[in-house]
Parts: C-alpha cells; structure tokens; sequence
C-alpha cells in the first residue's frame, strides 16, 4: 500500500518521518547489500545478527511482544507504517524463528523463569532458534514424528533425528517436538522442548539446496540429556504448544512479503528495460511479455492490499488466522510465478552458476551486467515456497476446514 492511501494523521507522520530516519542512519552498503544477495527468506546469518543488535537497541527488536517484554506498543496503524517502512528500506531479515515463532509460545506457555531467561536473549540477538520440526518421516503429517525423549531422572534422553532444519548451523538453542509416549491418538504423546544445541551428541550435518547452498541441515541427536525444566508446557501435550505456533507462522512478515513482490515487479520491469527482444528493441516493449507482467502486477497488488487490511483489522500481537494463511499461500505462488518471469527475462544468462559472487565480501566479481546476478538464485530459492511451511494440498486443506468449514 502507498502511504498516500493510508491518510496519515500529524502524529502518524512524525511516526513515519522517526522510522525513516532510523532506516536513513542505520541502513550502511554491507546492509544493502546483504539484503539484495538475499534469494531466500533470511539475509547472510552474520549481517542479520547485527541488523537485529541496531533494531533492539533502538527498541524495537520485537516490537509485537508485549511491551513489558519490550514489545514497542503500537498501534495496529503503526505496525502497518512499520511495515510499509521497512520493505522500503529493505533491510537484512535475521532468521526470525526465535522471535516471531518460540517467542509467541513462550510467552503464552512458559514459567516465569522461562520468560526471564530465553525473551531477553532473543530480542537482544544473543541466542538463534531452530525449529526442529520435520523429521525424514514426518512433515506435513507432522504428528507422525517419532525422535524419542525418554524420561531418566531429572532428564530428556533424545535420540532420533531432525531434517530440514533451516540455519541450524547457526543457532546456539532448537525448539523441538520430540515423542514422550505412544498413546492412541498421535497427536498425544508429543512434547514441546527448549534444547541447547552445544548439549552433547547434537550433531549437525549441512543438506545443501538446489542453489547450491547450506541453508538448512540434518540434525542427529543420540543419548542427548535435556533437562525436564527445558520442556514447554506440559509432559505429552506439545500438540497444542506447536499449534498455537504454527497461527503465528502464517502470518509472520506478511506485508513484507507482499511489498517485496510489488518491489520485485518493478525490479523485473527495469531488467526488461535493459534486455533486448531479440528483434532490434527491448523487451519491456515485447506485447506479450507485458501481458504477463501486467497480469502478475495485477494479483500482487491485490495481495499486498489484502495484507495491508490484515493489519490494519488485527489487534497488534494477535494470531494472523486463516485469512493469513490463504494470503500467505497466494503471495508464496505470485513469489514463484515473479521468479519464472525475471529468469524469462534474462534468457541465456540464467545458466550461470555465480555463487562464489554472491557474498556480501565476496571477493569474486560477477560476470556480465548486475541485473542479471539474482533472478536464477531467487528462481531456485522460490521452489521451496511452496513446500516449506506447509505444502498448498496441506494449507487448501486447512483453509477448507476452518475458513469455509467443509
Ligand atoms: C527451504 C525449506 C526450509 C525448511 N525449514 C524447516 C525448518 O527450519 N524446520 C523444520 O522443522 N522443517 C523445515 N522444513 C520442512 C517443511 O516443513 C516440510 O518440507 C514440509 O512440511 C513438507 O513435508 P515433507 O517435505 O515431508 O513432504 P511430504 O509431507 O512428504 O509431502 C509430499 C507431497 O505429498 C503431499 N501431501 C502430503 N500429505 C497430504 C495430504 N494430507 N493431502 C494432500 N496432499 C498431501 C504434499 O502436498 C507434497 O506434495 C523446511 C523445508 C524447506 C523446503
């Protein structure tokens, strides 16, 4: 959404006016350019560990949290200019599992002394969260998991594995659904537990991607002792911790997505600007490459409106719900449609493997002109959008039980 069509009030402005100037002093090259080599959801680790350090000193590290947790206590209008403000400064995204998806559970589940110890360190950029999920048998029928934790003493004993695990190599604590009983229904029987990831027989081994890059990682756990004080909720009732999680995982960074689109359009407009048609012009006057673009254009700028009144009808802090989770889904399609359109446009460069440039100090020029560095990366990243986070059968199914009530 244009701010324009916000209507801003004299306050709002100065809102507006103290989010730019934060972007305008904060947002150095490294930053920039973190968040242009970014093909997936997060920035290079490092740059995203700084970025969320200059956002909490700022305050605003988390600023859905409730604000004696140091949530900032906006307004839904706030959040929303927040949004519209930071997809226009574009800044690197920190792996935000800690905080968008345990912090949420923590806060509703946790002991006080949980509270105390883990929020801090998560608005702070001191401890990074895995979420460790999946498993080689269970995804979109995640209740099927089966990484056993076997009470002994005072202790978990895990032994198992978890797959997928995104940036696991990165994260010093994992949030995990592990297995404490085999009961009738699966669902029961799961345990929602907070793990150190130094604990003694974790091991993390990379998978890397179709990009050719170590995004996410198996992860084996074998005699791992976690005290029963780093359990979240109550003993065989995980089921309901990870559900109330996966309400925020739907929503979490909605409008930026949807504005990322709305920039990535633009971003293919200008390379068809610089791409020949192969007939003497450019592509950008190419008839029937227009019609796509105009077609895509179209969907996206629905979605971000769409998104836009998400927030603005959402109490701040609240679960996003299923109407998220339908607009997650269409703007995860658009995503892919938009990345088919720019490796279109590049034509034959998109066969280059540049990975070794794709840093920010990387110190292996690119070959040939800038415009034609990222569409193949974004193109490759954007086939997990569709898996990662639920499959489409999976959401349709989800959306056809609770929004249409089928
Ligand atoms: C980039 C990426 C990052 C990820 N990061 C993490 C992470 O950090 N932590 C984590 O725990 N997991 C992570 N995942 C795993 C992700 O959650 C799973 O891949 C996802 O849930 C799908 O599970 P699956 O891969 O086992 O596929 P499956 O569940 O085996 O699905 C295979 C196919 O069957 C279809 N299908 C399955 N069940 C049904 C049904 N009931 N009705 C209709 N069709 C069905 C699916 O739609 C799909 O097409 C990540 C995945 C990706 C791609």
């Amino acid at each position: 959404m244009d701010m324009d069509t916000l209507d801003l009030t004299a306050e709002e402005r100065s809102f507006q006016q103290e989010v730019r100037s934060f972007y305008d002093e904060n947002m150095t090259p490294e930053f920039r350019r973190a968040a242009e080599l970014t093909s997936w959801t997060f920035a290079e680790f490092e740059f995203g560990r700084r970025w969320q350090k200059i956002l909490h000193q700022r305050g605003w590290g988390a600023p859905t949290w409730p604000v004696e947790l140091g949530g900032a206590g906006w307004s839904a209008r706030q959040h929303l200019i927040w949004e519209i403000e930071t997809a226009r400064a574009r800044p690197p995204t920190p792996m935000w599992m800690g905080r968008e998806l345990v912090a949420p559970c923590i806060i509703k589940f946790g002991t006080p002394s949980q509270i105390e110890f883990f929020l801090p360190r998560i608005i702070a950029g001191d401890d990074w969260w895995a979420q460790g999920y999946s498993e080689p048998g269970a995804g979109s029928d995640l209740a099927s998991l089966q990484l056993s934790a076997v009470k002994d003493g005072d202790d978990y004993v895990l032994n198992g594995s978890k797959i997928w695990s995104t940036f696991a190599q990165f994260a010093n604590r994992m949030f995990m659904l592990v297995r404490t009983s085999k009961l009738p229904k699966k669902q029961q029987g799961i345990t929602f537990l907070l793990v150190d990831m130094d604990t003694p027989g974790i091991e993390v081994r990379p998978i890397i991607n179709i990009a050719g890059e170590h995004e996410f990682n198996q992860v084996f756990f074998t005699d791992v002792r976690v005290p029963r004080e780093r359990r979240l909720g109550k003993e065989d009732e995980g089921w309901s911790v990870a559900r109330h999680l996966l309400l925020y995982e739907h929503g979490a960074g909605l409008v930026r997505t949807t504005s990322e689109l709305r920039r990535r359009v633009r971003w293919i407009r200008d390379i068809a600007d610089l791409e020949a048609d192969g007939r003497g012009g450019y592509l950008s006057q190419d008839p029937d490459f227009s019609r796509k673009l105009a077609l895509l254009e179209i969907a996206v700028e629905a979605a971000d409106f769409a998104a836009d009144q998400l927030i603005l009808t959402s109490a701040s802090g609240a679960p996003p719900g299923a109407i998220a989770e339908l607009l997650t889904l269409r703007s995860r399609e658009l995503g892919q449609t938009l990345t088919e359109l720019a490796v279109d446009a590049i034509g034959y460069y998109a066969a280059l493997d540049q990975r070794e440039s794709r840093f920010v100090e990387a110190n292996v020029e690119p070959v040939g002109p800038p415009h034609i560095l990222m569409p193949t990366p974004f193109f490759l990243a954007q086939r997990a959008a569709t898996i990662a986070g639920g499959t489409p059968e999976i959401h349709r199914n989800n959306l056809a039980k609770h929004l249409l009530g089928l």
